[in-house]
Formats: C-alpha cells, sequence, structure tokens
C-alpha cells in the first residue's frame, strides 16, 4: 500500500519524460484493478443488501448505505446495485402471480428449462466478466441496453448479455454500445407480446438547467402516440396566435411543443379544484420576497413545491400570481406558527403552512420536493400524536418507510423529532446519546423557515 502511494506521489510531484516509461507498468496494472473494481462494486453492493447495511446508518435500504459510507452519489450507488443484481440476481424474467396461475404444465416445463439455461448463460458471462476484467464503463453501457429488451424474444436477455460480454473483450464502450443496441433492434421484432409498446411506455424529465428549462424523454405506447399525433395535427401555422393573420415565425417544432404546453396548462386547471393541494403549483415566498417582488430581478428564481424554480414572469404566466395565503414563521425554529386542526389528514392550510417552511423533505442531506412528499406526524397518529401544525412535518417517501415510530432504537432506526431547544424539525438517531441532524441541504436552505432563522 506504502510503495502504491510512493509511485504515485512521485509522479503526481513530477510528470517527467523519463517518469513516464518508467510508471507505465504501475500505471497498466492500476487500470486493470480498477476494471476489476467493477466486480468487486457489484459484490459488494449484493453483500450489503443481503446484510441489510441500511441499518448502519438508520435507513432500510442499501442503496443509501453505500452512498453514506462510501461517500459516492446515489446514481453511483445504484449502478452498483443493479450490477450486483446483473451478477448475482435472478437472470430471467419475473412473472406476475397471474400469469403464474394460468401456466399449464407444458409451459411451465419449458419456462423452467428456459430459466435453467438462463442461469447457465449468467455464468458464462460472470466468467467472462472476470477472467477479461470487463470495466464497469462497458457492463453499465451492455445492461443499459439491454433494458430495452423485449420479454419474450427469439435470444434471451442472459444469453445476449454473455454474447455482449464476449464482444466487450476486443470492442471499445463506444463500439460495444452500438453493437448491443443494433442487436436489441434487430432482436426485439420477434417477441411474441402484444403490450410489448404499453410496457416501455414511460415519461422521464431532466434536471433544470441554467436556463430554467429541461429536457424530457417520452417513449409512447400506440394509443398515446395516435392521440399526440392527432393533437399535433391541429398545431398548424397560426395555432394559438392572437392575431391568426399575422406571419408565425414559430418553428414547427415550436407550435408543436406551443400546443402541447396549451393541453398541460389546461389538464392543471381541471385538477385543480378536487385535490387538496395536490396538482398544485405552490410558490414559497417570504415577506421580505413579497415586498420586494417588483424590484426583484427579472430572472430571479423562487422555489416551488415540484422542485421547479420559476421567475416572476413565469409564475404570472402559469395564472398562478393570486396567492393570498401567507404563513408567519418562527425566527428561531423557521416553523409555521400555530394552526390546530383534529383531522388525521393535513388540511390544505397546514400543507401550505409546511411548504412555506420546510419545501423539502426534512430528513438531512434531502432534496425531495414537497409535492412528492408525504406529510408525517412526528409524535405518531397511533399513540395519540395530533394533526396539529406542532406535530407535523414533511418527509419523502423513501425517508418515511425509515422512520421508527416506536422510538424504541431497534436496528439502529432513529425518528423524526423536534429539538427541545429551538423547536426545529430535524432526526434523531436511533442512539439517543447522538445529537439531533436537520437538513442543511442545499435545496433546503432556500425553504422559508431557512430563510427565516437566518
Ligand atoms: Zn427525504
Amino acid at each position: 500500500m506504502q510503495e502504491i502511494h510512493s509511485i504515485m506521489d512521485e509522479l503526481i510531484a513530477d510528470p517527467s519524460a523519463a517518469a513516464f516509461k518508467k510508471t507505465l507498468p504501475f500505471a497498466q496494472l492500476l487500470e486493470q484493478l480498477l476494471n476489476k473494481k467493477a466486480l468487486f462494486d457489484a459484490a459488494l453492493a449484493k453483500s450489503a443488501e443481503r446484510a441489510d447495511a441500511g441499518r448502519i446508518i438508520g435507513k432500510t435500504s442499501a442503496l443509501d448505505a453505500l452512498a453514506k459510507l462510501l461517500d459516492i452519489s446515489k446514481s453511483e450507488a445504484y449502478k452498483r446495485v443493479q450490477r450486483g443484481e446483473e451478477h448475482y440476481g435472478n437472470p430471467s424474467p419475473e412473472l406476475s402471480e397471474e400469469e403464474l396461475e394460468k401456466e399449464t404444465p407444458a409451459q411451465k416445463e419449458a419456462r423452467e428449462t428456459r430459466e435453467q439455461q438462463d442461469k447457465v448463460e449468467q455464468a458464462e458471462a460472470n466468467r467472462i466478466a472476470h477472467n477479461h476484467v470487463i470495466s464497469a464503463e462497458k457492463q453499465d453501457a451492455i445492461r443499459y441496453e439491454l433494458e430495452k429488451l423485449n420479454d419474450n424474444t427469439s435470444l434471451s436477455k442472459a444469453t445476449l448479455r454473455k454474447l455482449a460480454m464476449k464482444e466487450a473483450t476486443t470492442r471499445s464502450v463506444e463500439d460495444l454500445r452500438n453493437w448491443t443496441r443494433n442487436k436489441v433492434i434487430r432482436i426485439n421484432p420477434s417477441a411474441k407480446d402484444p403490450l410489448a409498446a404499453v410496457k416501455k411506455r414511460s415519461l422521464s424529465i431532466g434536471r433544470q438547467d441554467h436556463d430554467g428549462g429541461a429536457r424530457a424523454s417520452l417513449y409512447l405506447d400506440g394509443k398515446g402516440l395516435a392521440l399526440l399525433k392527432s393533437l399535433m395535427a391541429k398545431a398548424k401555422p397560426g395555432h394559438l396566435l392572437n392575431d391568426p393573420d399575422k406571419e408565425d415565425i414559430r418553428t414547427k417544432q415550436q407550435r408543436q411543443y406551443d400546443a402541447f404546453a396549451e393541453i398541460l396548462h389546461r389538464a392543471h386547471a381541471d385538477l385543480l379544484p378536487g385535490r387538496a393541494g395536490v396538482g398544485t403549483i405552490l410558490v414559497s415566498l417570504s415577506a421580505k420576497d413579497i415586498a420586494n417582488i417588483e424590484a426583484s430581478v427579472p430572472d430571479h428564481r423562487y422555489p416551488t413545491n415540484t422542485g421547479i424554480k420559476l421567475t416572476p414572469t413565469e409564475i404570472l404566466r402559469l395564472g398562478s400570481a393570486k396567492y393570498d395565503f401567507g404563513a408567519v414563521l418562527d425566527a428561531d425554529s423557521g416553523r409555521p406558527l400555530h394552526l390546530a386542526r383534529t383531522q388525521r389528514t393535513a388540511s390544505l392550510y397546514q400543507r401550505l403552512a409546511l411548504f412555506a417552511s420546510e419545501l423539502v423533505c426534512t430528513r438531512e442531506g434531502c432534496d425531495s420536493p414537497f409535492s412528492e412528499n408525504e406529510i408525517h406526524h412526528i409524535r405518531s397518529w397511533l399513540e395519540g400524536g395530533p394533526t396539529d401544525i406542532e406535530n407535523i412535518t414533511n418527509i419523502c417517501f423513501h425517508d418515511h418507510g425509515s422512520n421508527n415510530d416506536q422510538r424504541d432504537g431497534k436496528d439502529n432506526m432513529g425518528y423524526m423529532d423536534i429539538d427541545p431547544v429551538t423547536g426545529r424539525v430535524g432526526y434523531q438517531p436511533g442512539d439517543r446519546r447522538k445529537p439531533m441532524r436537520f437538513n442543511n441541504s442545499a435545496a433546503a436552505a432556500e425553504s422559508g423557515g431557512a430563510q427565516a432563522r437566518v
């Protein structure tokens, strides 16, 4: 270990021409070790799952434990867990209970033979990955492309993975990605699955960029495609413009987007009245913000419950300028002042107050936006904890599952509580001798509560 450090330190201090030749064999060995680390990481992720490692940090998920204990991002931890599953998990498509019940004895036998075969292919693919130290990048590229393979294709996913792993020994990452993608495209039509497009339906929304927009990626099934196509047919020049005689300088793509945004806008208005707070876009403004809104720079963005930040112009265009609610926030805790209710479900007013104060999940380090979170009773409802603003906080679905309502320290699981000194909501670790931890993430720092505390 010491030797490794000194070889590296030497080159870092003086990257001379002579040092290159001298260091090259070591660099090649190091690269190989790093490639092997791909398999090591996968195995570690699997063993963390088997060890229920989430408990070490007071959570239920092994993925969170990996991210925290190794100080890596959640997306990197996710990749490792996926890789672990691919190596050590079930390589065959999972059937629902309903599908299993409908099986005839002959179908069952055929399936079991296929599953046996898949296990053999998986072991072979793993062996190639191990012997040829296939890098994490290549393995992730293969997995990403294979996720697009339909069920019931002529060649199973496990077989295709083995073939791709063989190709990985000679191809570059980019070339391997193309090879696998082309295979999937060619094999997919052999799937006898009328629901293939429905299963693939998806809409994912990327992160907001510095201009305030984001890319989205959409896969439509036949029905969705037909609906969208018929809508887009209306997006001819002049569509949705106030003055139909004026020349329409928008591109076709822009016209199509405008037509699409109009639909979203109308659907949004339809959804508003029925559901308390859900489907509503709430804008968080402190008293200071409201006083200064006209003086604020036009591109200043205000946080909303959806995690997307909007400028005053965008807020006005959404038609949500008629906010008439406010919350009085306590300067020590940043929590909203008294608002009592007795029903279990938090009232819309309480949600608004919590949103104004908390903005994101209150467990430390979390940035999950309010609109995706749940209202949590700090003293549990079953133990008589009231639905008072003093007893509720918003936490994400994920962290809600890790809350130990019994507060008995079992499995090192802690709970959300109120700091007796400041009144601020935070996380009390299962071991009560440890101090409470608060959400000071960048997202939480934008909350009304954080603004009130400073
Ligand atoms: Zn959370």
